[in-house]
């Protein structure tokens, strides 16, 4: 869980969150560590978020910071939660991502550096771009409290 407030989202480039491997292992749940620290890929169809469009913001399990806006979630049909694009270039780090004999473009997280998924380039507009995250990766935070 996020244990500290919420930084300020006015500054632009997020501060830095850095923590040894044992803290993460303290701070995630063992399916977080494994995508998130570990790099791994939840199983296709199996994240909360697939299928989901409740408004809100999508921020980063690991450390709270705003990856993505309900409103540019779409249905990609693979199965996991996918984005045009981010809050703002800000939000994620791009890496060249050579393994499984792929090259593909790996998302992490801009401010603890946590593995997100990858991003590919056969979205819908307006970007062309879809951002094909893990859900155990993200938490949704809701705009506002549902009305009774
Ligand atoms: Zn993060």
């Amino acid at each position: 869980m996020i244990q500290e407030p919420q930084d300020e989202l006015t500054q632009e480039q997020p501060e830095k969150v850095t923590l040894s491997d044992e803290e993460w292992r303290r701070r995630l749940s063992p399916e977080e560590y494994q995508v998130l620290r570990g790099h791994g890929t939840e199983r296709a169809f199996s994240g909360c978020f697939v299928g989901t469009h409740e408004p809100g913001t999508y921020v980063c399990a690991g450390c709270g910071n705003p990856l993505f806006r309900s409103g540019e979630k779409f249905e990609s049909g693979t199965g996991w939660p996918s984005f045009t694009q981010p809050v703002s270039e800000h939000a994620v780090a791009q890496h060249r991502d050579g393994s499984y004999g792929m090259s593909r473009t790996e998302v992490r997280c801009a401010r603890c550096d946590g593995h997100l998924g990858h991003v590919f380039p056969d979205g819908p507009p307006p970007t062309g771009l879809r951002y094909c995250m893990n859900s155990v990766a993200l938490r949704h935070l809701p705009d506002a409290p549902r009305p009774p």
